[in-house]
């Protein structure tokens, strides 16, 4: 009888590269087709319409009931055109997901059919949602929970289906998503950075922020990852010997593409691209069977909606291609992980990178006020944002070798760093002199930075040039929780900054003094968050703990700072989530934990027990039939004929009884913890004993993979998941 993993291989082996999703004409011929984009709503609908919605989109008016419906009349015309037959409000819980409830545009009415989408239907639905996790937020038996069109995101069609990106809140108005707190992040990065840009540029009316999201992905044939339950349930391998070659060669990094992935990346990047989703590179990762696509940065909300969409549409084009795409941070042991590099930037409404070095000493000046507000945020809030990233998944990847460390840190790159100093050395800045000095300083920035020569792969916070790279954001995660600390973050030190040079004017300082002064004294409080050399290094682990850096060493630990005031009066201060709102994440998130975990211990149990073990036993069999025969014919001599399967046999029965022994302890660690009525408790003993029975539990196995015959081995090996 063959194997589980023999059927398997078998499949896959007849799976082959084609073409699915292809159209005619160059890609800006059928860009963004599939959006009901500004010029769309121009052509469907009334002038007045229109502007309502310009409006929205650009100034977050809000939608007056008479225009929705008019709106909603133009997207439905649209809609039936394109073939569409279902509308969806598609909102972002607090599961990482998204969530989708269709209703068909179908309707009669005295006996005749007709479609019918009315103003009511786009602007609100009540998706009686009672399931999705709100953290105490919202009791069953009033399980109303509500989404509402996000206009500042377009309306688009995928499947057949018009999908409308919108919030989730409770009957209450409560957020019980990740939209609502990053629209209201944003909105106060925007109060508080015009209020800064102002003290150079009246003209200044708004600041957004802009994303480009780097998503890296595995691919593992369908076949193969169908005949591995804890790929299918967990997400990621829980047991598996490491391959003989892996990445050690470093030759798939940049490699040529293999070319039935490159039909699967074409396939949905012409999809993206009907989603108006601008995808601009592509490229082999470190791990082998690892890549990495990423679209030209965009307006934040747009960035982080069509990441999402992103994800779901590779998943749809990947089930073509007989492919599953693996957006786990760490599906292989002792391979790189994947992380979804988050690029963030300013912009005023004027087009004006905030963080980008200027021509002049006074654009120098604002680069510097802003530069200094980050990296203030950052370092006061330094264990919050590495603990936005923190989740089970992601917690398999960061503080290993070759994801960043688990402490955050800021690399600025030499020539800023010479910069910093120099103002930091500066004498009193009142004298004549120093301020003539500090002029040079300023205007000695240059323009353009050493791009990819003054680069630092090891640091999860670093500045390239007229961006950050926030790097410790997990490949599965929906940026928009790390992104709108980030932002609040900003956003508080921004505050903070107009204040001082407010306070400074007020005392007589010439304005360009006071804003000088500021950033000194931003920078020369925070220089404990900078760091140039190498984030891996156990010296920077020693010397990150002296200046009194917190690292994220374990998951729910690091949740309790949602309990710490400075944590709770951000959000509260900047309007972003009502301490409430911030409790009711921390419950949610060391729920997400606890279950995970649960899952993935649950698995391994089973795989062990129903797949291992067995094969195990069979092979031991096989071995002790080996040992009876060879008696048979050396008869009292036999130990001198079979001395190597002897050991053997002690070696699986060996690791047969301490899987056994372990997965039973196992089951015991997780009702002694399920016991347990505190989540965060739970959450914490679970991260302990759980996954350390779980690590015992692999070790046996993985020894196992090593020994039985490979023909019996019941589940595909690492070496046939990550070589195509
Ligand atoms: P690398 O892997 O070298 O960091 P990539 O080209 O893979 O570079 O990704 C860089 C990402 O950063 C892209 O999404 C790009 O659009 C984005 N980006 C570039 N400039 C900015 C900016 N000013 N603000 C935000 N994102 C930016
Ligand atoms: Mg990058």
């Amino acid at each position: 009888m063959a194997t589980f993993r023999q059927r398997a291989l078998n499949e896959a082996a007849t799976h082959q590269t084609g073409r699915f999703f292809v159209e005619e004409g160059p890609v800006s011929s059928y860009f963004g087709k599939n959006v009901f984009d500004l010029d769309k709503m121009r052509a469907y609908m009334s002038q007045q319409a229109y502007e309502a919605v310009l409006a929205s989109v650009k100034y977050g008016a809000k939608l007056d009931r008479s225009v929705s419906n008019e709106i909603a009349s133009g997207m439905k015309a649209w809609a039936l055109e394109m073939g569409a037959t279902h509308y969806t409000h598609l909102f972002q819980p607090l599961t990482d997901a998204t969530a989708e409830k269709h209703e068909a545009f179908i309707s009669v009415k005295e006996g005749r059919a007709f479609e019918k989408f009315n103003g009511s239907a786009l602007v609100q639905q009540e998706p009686d949602a009672s399931s999705f996790p709100n953290g105490g937020l919202r009791n069953t038996f009033e399980a109303r929970g509500y989404s509402a069109w996000d206009p500042s995101s377009p309306v688009f069609i995928l499947d057949g289906t018009l999908c409308i990106p919108s919030v989730f809140v409770s009957y209450t108005g409560e957020a019980l998503d990740t939209k609502v707190p990053n629209l209201k992040s944003l909105q106060a990065l925007s109060n508080a950075a015009t209020s800064v840009v102002n003290l150079f540029d009246e003209n200044v009316s708004a600041v957004h922020v802009n994303l480009g999201l780097e998503q890296e992905y595995f691919l593992v044939d369908e076949a193969l990852y169908n005949a591995r339950p804890d790929l299918m349930l967990a997400g990621r391998t829980v047991i598996g010997h490491t391959s003989a070659k892996d990445q050690q060669l470093e030759d798939h990094y940049f490699g040529a593409i293999p070319s039935r992935v490159s039909s699967f990346m074409k396939d949905f990047e012409t999809e993206a691209y009907k989603l108006g989703i601008l995808l601009q590179t592509r490229h082999n990762e470190v791990a082998p069977n690892q890549f990495e696509c990423a679209p030209v940065f965009c307006e934040a909300t747009k960035a982080i909606d069509q990441n999402m969409m992103l994800m779901i549409l590779m998943q749809k084009v990947a089930e073509k291609h007989h492919l599953k795409v693996i957006f786990h941070e760490k599906p292989f042991d002792g391979v790189n992980g994947s992380g979804k590099h988050c690029n963030w930037s300013m912009m005023t409404n004027t087009g004006v990178n905030l963080l980008s070095p200027g021509k002049t000493p006074t654009k120098n000046l604002q680069f510097l006020s802003f530069y200094s507000a980050v990296v203030k945020a950052v370092y006061k809030h330094h264990y919050l944002l590495m603990t936005s990233v923190a989740t089970l998944s992601n917690s398999y990847r960061l503080g290993g070798h070759e994801a960043p460390p688990a402490v955050m840190s800021i690399f600025s790159g030499s020539t800023l760093s010479g910069v910093f100093d120099a103002i930091l050395s500066m004498k009193d800045l009142d004298d004549a002199s120093a301020s003539q000095e500090s002029i040079k300083i300023v205007n000695s920035i240059p323009e353009i930075f050493p791009d990819n020569t003054d680069r630092n792969r090891t640091s999860p916070f670093a500045f390239t040039g007229n961006r950050f790279e926030f790097r410790a954001v997990g490949s599965s995660q929906n940026v928009a929780s790390a992104v709108y600390v980030l932002n609040t973050a900003v956003a508080e030190s921004l505050r903070e900054f107009r204040s001082e040079v407010d306070a400074l004017e007020k005392a007589g300082e010439s304005r360009s003094a006071a804003i000088l002064a500021t950033v000194r004294k931003f920078i020369s409080e925070s220089r404990n968050i900078m760091f140039e050399g190498n984030g891996y290094s156990k010296e920077w682990e020693a010397e990150s703990e002296k200046r009194g850096l917190r690292a994220v060493r374990n998951v729910p630990e690091a949740y309790e700072v949602y309990h710490e005031k400075e944590t709770v009066d951000m959000f509260d201060g900047m309007g972003v989530l009502a301490p409430n709102e911030v409790e009711a994440r921390f419950e949610v998130l060391n729920e997400t934990y606890v279950k995970k975990l649960q899952i993935e211990a649950r698995v391994i149990g089973d795989i062990c027990l129903n797949h291992v073990i067995p094969a195990a036993v069979r092979y031991q069999n096989i071995l002790i039939e080996n040992v009876r025969g060879i008696k048979e014919i050396f008869g009292e001599d036999f130990m001198d004929h079979c001395q190597s399967e002897i050991n053997t046999l002690k070696k699986i029965s060996k690791y047969i009884n301490d899987i056994s022994k372990d997965v039973e302890t196992l089951v015991e660690e997780r009702k002694k913890a399920n016991r347990i009525e505190d989540i965060a408790e739970r959450a914490k003993v679970y991260s302990h004993s759980v996954k350390d029975m779980m690590d015992k539990v692999r070790y046996s196995a993985d020894h196992l993979e090593m020994i039985v015959d490979d023909e019996m081995w019941p589940m595909p090996k690492y070496r046939e998941l990550l070589f195509f």
